[in-house]
């Protein structure tokens, strides 16, 4: 089961949006309250608060209190306690990496000035050709310009700065079967699918970088759209027509809703450009190896401003790994050092590190030359098929990939429930393997145990 999120355009009436406003005001009300208890009761006794049951008490007593709340549907209310819940689960995992000499900031919670979107997390809106109907807020005109798939999980309702609404909701999407999993007794109504992947042997290695966006091991190069860059003159004097208008004035709120649709412009382009080509990408290829840019302990040589980017490279690579897995492609990520370095005809690896300015790779041992990025992408594909028939017989551990609820979580999910992947031995020691597929933990335990006995 995967959860695949879709992002309609609403258009609430005047008072429909007042009414979602409001919301928004209670819903960042309801999260202050419980955060200060939190503090409070922490302080107190050290006792920890922030587990379901006691939140939702006290958002009961709040609401007894203040029948203002009554105003809001209650699972949305909830949802601000989950969200809180989350703030706090991330803050623990941020203190413990800490503590093991991590140099980050552990940042305790903090109190919200505003709350920009909702969340039904379960009922309290249904939806016909037109209309999203929700409850506590009216019937509001969407724009379905998408077909869904799947059984739809939740509602969020969402306001960006420009003043557009958005009704993102998001489905359960069943997967496709795999060897290991082909006798799913365990999937819920057998909704899994059995799907292959079109081009599955065809296989390509992307090396990602600042002169041009993402460049292929068949040599094709996609360029860099820079729309930051781009827009940099207009955003520029947007913000410098803002700064000079008087504050709290209509005219200087006028200023801002330009720099925020500007903003979003820059945003959307991105956006488009990233999934436009994850797309392509994923419907074209079957094995795709890219590097890991998360691989801790990851040396910042080689590219001093991969940091710079780095969020269009994770977005994209996020995108890429779910609209893979949906194809049933795999995606493979491979330990990134010296891939610039490294000889893509023989193999061997030069001690120093060649300048950013240094386009062409030049092989001192063979005399190869070729394009440097062409040269990286080639190097990524030979390690991705180095370790995947060694990943398929050596399975060590299996990372979570399971809810607690009992729903399958695919890597599409990443950065929202968790990771997946496999560890396995690797050429370069442990390494993770994400198998963009869903697996039985059971059915890999097993098969892992067996694996390990016959090695
Ligand atoms: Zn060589």
């Amino acid at each position: 089961m995967a959860l695949q999120a879709y992002k309609f355009r609403i258009y609430p009436s005047r008072k429909q949006q007042d009414r979602l406003l409001a919301s928004f005001d209670l819903c960042c009300g309801i999260y202050n309250i419980l955060l200060s208890r939190a503090r409070e009761a922490y302080e107190k006794d050290g006792t920890n608060l922030c587990g379901k049951a006691g939140m939702c008490r006290i958002i009961k007593e709040v609401k007894e209190e203040n029948p203002e709340f009554y105003g809001i549907y209650s699972q949305v209310l909830q949802n601000c306690a989950d969200r809180l819940a989350k703030a706090f689960n991330n803050f623990f995992g941020r203190a413990k990496r800490k503590k093991r000499g991590e140099h980050i900031k552990a940042g305790y919670p903090r109190f919200k000035k505003r709350v920009r979107s909702i969340t039904y997390p379960q009922s309290g809106f249904s939806i016909d050709e037109r209309k999203l109907k929700v409850s506590k807020i009216g019937r509001i005109p969407i724009v379905l310009h998408r077909e869904m798939e799947g059984r739809i999980k939740t509602l969020t309702i969402k306001r960006v700065p420009s003043g557009e609404w958005f009704a993102i909701l998001s489905c359960e999407v069943p997967t496709e079967n795999t060897d290991l999993s082909k006798t799913n007794h365990d999937s819920p109504e057998g909704e899994s699918v059995n799907r292959e992947h079109p081009n599955k042997d065809k296989e390509i290695g992307i090396d990602l970088g600042i002169s041009s966006f993402a460049t292929m091991s068949d040599g094709v190069k996609v360029g860099n759209p820079h729309f930051l860059k781009k827009a940099e003159k207009r955003l520029k004097r947007a913000q410098r027509k803002l700064s000079r208008k008087e504050k709290k004035s209509k005219n200087r709120k006028k200023a801002g809703h330009r720099v925020a649709v500007l903003h979003e412009k820059v945003g959307n382009q991105r956006s488009d450009f990233l999934h436009k080509t994850a797309r392509a990408i994923a419907d074209s290829y079957g094995l795709i190896a890219v590097e890991d840019l998360n691989v801790k302990g990851w040396v910042r040589n080689r590219r001093l401003s991969k940091a710079i980017s780095d969020a269009g490279w994770s977005e994209f690579l996020h995108l890429l790994s779910c609209k893979a897995e949906r194809a049933g492609g795999t995606i493979v990520k491979v330990r990134p050092n010296n891939t610039s370095q490294t000889c893509s005809a023989c193999g061997r690896a030069l001690e120093e590190h060649i300048p950013l300015s240094e386009r062409v790779f030049r092989c001192p041992f063979c005399g190869h030359e070729e394009d440097r990025d062409v040269n990286a992408a080639k190097n990524i594909l030979e390690r991705a098929r180095e370790a995947r028939p060694i990943c398929q017989r050596q399975i060590m551990r299996i990372y979570r990939f399971r809810r607690s609820d009992g729903i399958m979580i695919s890597p599409c999910e990443i950065g929202f429930f968790g990771r997946i992947g496999i560890i396995y031995r690797g050429a370069h020691g442990n390494q993770r393997l994400r198998r963009y597929r869903p697996l039985l933990l059971e059915r890999i335990q097993e098969q892992a145990v067996s694996l390990n006995k016959e090695l």
